[in-house]
């Protein structure tokens, strides 16, 4: 495999007159004059996997924008062997609360490979935005160049496995701040000189959001097989057991019971960086294999952030069943095309369902069900949810709004 850090740099210059519709005026002049405030500082930002997952959904866009208001941003990864990334998912899910015999061995290679990540780093900027786990202690390998170090964290890391805090905790507090999206996520014990909360955000201009017209919706919806004049029901999410997806299918099937026409489709990328996924989805195609109304689709099988677009538009409502989730961006996509969505009440989701729709929050299999059968036999209610979650998506979760976050905060780490 290939080690060191490789360079990924934006590919779409963002297009800053694109936004000026959706944003106060107050908040495009905060935005310029913040930007010029942090002009000529070097920015790094600093993951595993350049593809698959929401913070590589979010780096896509934020780095460009950052680029179009003047800021030196790059995107740089780190790369590990299949073995590293193992222990990095592991350490993944054990900060969510899951349990990890943490041993001597796999913190080793763990260390090792940021060690030389770190080297590979180099010395070219002045602030480096490291994200999650993975690459979390290059900082202390980096030793004392002069720069600046923030931590993201993109996980709820409020009950984690004790090895594994106690293992990561002297690494992430030598960094200057670290972000959590809320307060209940803070890592217990954490004593870091400044701790910020931002919550992530999406692009309306991407491809996986920008308006589409409902005729080219469902031509690619009937391209795939799916029947669009019947119910539709969609979870789009990584292969992964904090997402749930067998107790998606589970749910798919109560609802069936009492609407035999309904349709499943779940749509998982593969990431580089999670080999747990793998595993999952053939479990996932095996449900599939004798039910011609569950769909598995995945980027191997061509389906991008164009069709994950074109089918969160054409459903009818949009599942996210997460066990625990750090914010789902999935959410904010489905609810920014006006999709009611049921959703496992949990971390960073009940943030983004408008108040009165927060009934749709479900706890177990059976509640996902009856909420999402619910909305399908209420197209009013759909509508109504609809609407309101995409002013709350434009009013608190676009991505203006976590550029204008960060930057405060980088103004104030560079001093
Ligand atoms: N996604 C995608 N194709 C897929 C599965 C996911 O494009 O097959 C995108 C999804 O639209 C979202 C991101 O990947 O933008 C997942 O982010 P989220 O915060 O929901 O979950 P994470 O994977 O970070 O836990």
């Amino acid at each position: 495999p290939k080690v060191g850090v490789g360079r990924r740099c934006g590919a779409i210059l963002a297009n800053l007159g694109g936004y000026r519709g959706l944003l106060s005026e107050e908040m495009y002049e905060e935005l310029t004059a913040l930007a010029k405030s942090v002009q000529g500082a070097r920015i790094c930002h600093v993951n595993s996997t350049a593809a698959g997952g929401g913070v590589a959904e979010l780096l896509a866009r934020y780095i460009p924008m950052l680029q179009a208001l003047g800021v030196q941003a790059d995107w740089r990864l780190i790369h590990g062997e299949p073995e590293f990334f193992a222990i990095t998912k592991s350490f993944h899910n054990a900060l969510q609360g899951g349990h990890y015999g943490l041993g001597k061995a796999e913190q080793d290679l763990y260390l090792t490979v940021n060690e030389r990540s770190a080297k590979a780093l180099g010395n070219d900027y002045d602030l480096y935005i490291v994200h999650d786990p993975q690459p979390a202690a290059i900082r202390h390998f980096a030793g004392p160049r002069g720069a600046k170090w923030i931590w993201r964290c993109h996980i709820d890391s409020s009950a984690p496995d004790k090895d594994v805090s106690h293992f990561l905790r002297p690494l992430l507090e030598e960094y200057e701040a670290v972000v959590f999206t809320m307060d209940q996520f803070v890592l217990p014990q954490l004593a870091s000189k400044r701790i910020a909360f931002i919550a992530p955000a999406i692009d309306p201009l991407a491809t996986k959001n920008m308006e589409l017209s409902a005729d080219l919706c469902r031509r690619v919806i009937v391209d795939s097989g799916v029947d669009p004049t019947r119910p539709l029901l969609l979870q789009v999410s990584r292969f992964d057991p904090w997402k749930d997806p067998l107790g998606v299918v589970r749910a798919y099937r109560l609802v069936k019971e009492e609407l035999p026409g309904v349709q499943l489709v779940l749509i998982g990328a593969m990431a580089g960086d999670d080999p747990e996924g793998w595993e999952i989805l053939d479990r996932v195609e095996e449900e599939a294999a004798n039910d011609p109304d569950l769909f598995v689709f995945t980027n191997l099988s061509g389906v991008g952030s164009m069709e994950v677009n074109a089918f969160q538009r054409g459903s009818d409502v949009v599942i996210q069943k997460s066990l625990r989730e750090g914010f789902g961006l999935v959410v904010s996509e489905a609810l920014w095309k006006e999709k009611p969505v049921v959703a496992g009440n949990t971390g960073g989701i009940p943030m983004q369902f408008p108040e009165p729709f927060q009934k749709h929050l479900v706890d177990n299999v059976e509640g996902c069900a009856e909420r999402a059968l619910h909305l399908l036999q209420h197209p009013g209610e759909r509508g109504d949810f609809g609407r309101a979650g995409r002013e709350h998506v434009r009013q608190h979760f676009l991505m203006p709004r976590l550029v204008r976050d960060e930057l405060r905060l980088i103004r104030q780490v560079l001093g």
